[in-house]
């Protein structure tokens, strides 16, 4: 079935956090370009503490699993990603039916609500140089994926997509968000450590549903 489940969504979190850890270094080094060299730190520090309250606390219900995700990253990652990346789970845990399993018309609900949720707390849009910059195009093409009756997996595989082209595109700009924006121009020239997290989620996520 095409269904998205409880299931598939642990799995999707516990392959995010095995590419954050094995990306960690990478992401740090984007960071210590723009910002303060932590990104993969936080992420690998957020993603593990993660991984082992779901171990401890199994639920069926998705709601409650992305409600979990979003209060550990909250509580666990000390930088600007921490509440950031924790709105985007609470908010698609608002936005999830209950239960266990969901279409992909749901998700693609669920994820364009909790984008929202971070533009609403960071403040950031299109092209300043964050996150938002993979988020943006990746929940236009689930949305265009969904439409056309694409499958939840095609669906993510095509926003993922979207993300790196997106995260790949910040190289040249300047941020107007977050700690790079305190370099002005100086922040050109290098891709934004959050845009290639978000796209590694949406990675994942994909991955996840195609077993
Ligand atoms: P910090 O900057 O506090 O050290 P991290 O290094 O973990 O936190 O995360 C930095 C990333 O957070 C940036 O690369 C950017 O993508 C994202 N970010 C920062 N500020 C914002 C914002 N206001 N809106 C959206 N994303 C943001
Ligand atoms: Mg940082
Ligand atoms: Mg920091």
């Amino acid at each position: 079935t095409d269904a998205v489940t409880t299931a598939a969504l642990g799995d999707w979190i516990r392959r995010a956090a095995a590419a954050l850890s094995e990306n960690a270094d990478y992401l740090t080094q984007l960071d210590s370009a723009i910002g303060d060299a932590d990104h993969g730190t936080n992420m690998n520090r957020g993603f593990t503490a993660v991984t082992a309250k779901l171990e401890a606390s199994k639920s069926a219900d998705i709601p409650a699993l992305f409600k979990t995700v979003g209060m550990t990253l909250i509580s666990s990652v000390g930088g600007a990603s921490g509440p950031l990346y924790g709105t985007l789970f609470l908010e698609m845990g608002k936005n999830a039916p209950a239960g266990g399993e969901m279409s992909a018309g749901d998700l693609e609900t669920a994820l364009r609500a909790g984008v929202a949720g971070v533009v609403a707390r960071g403040h950031a849009e299109a092209g300043d140089k964050t996150m938002i910059d993979a988020f943006d195009p990746a929940v236009e093409a689930l949305s265009a994926s969904v439409a056309a009756g694409g499958s939840a997996a095609d669906a993510v595989t095509a926003a993922a997509e979207a993300a790196k082209k997106g995260s790949d595109a910040t190289e040249p700009l300047v941020a107007r968000k977050g700690r790079a924006s305190y370099l002005g121009e100086r922040s050109a020239g290098h891709i934004d450590p959050g845009s290639v997290s978000a796209t590694i989620l949406l990675r994942t996520l994909a991955e996840a549903l195609k077993e």
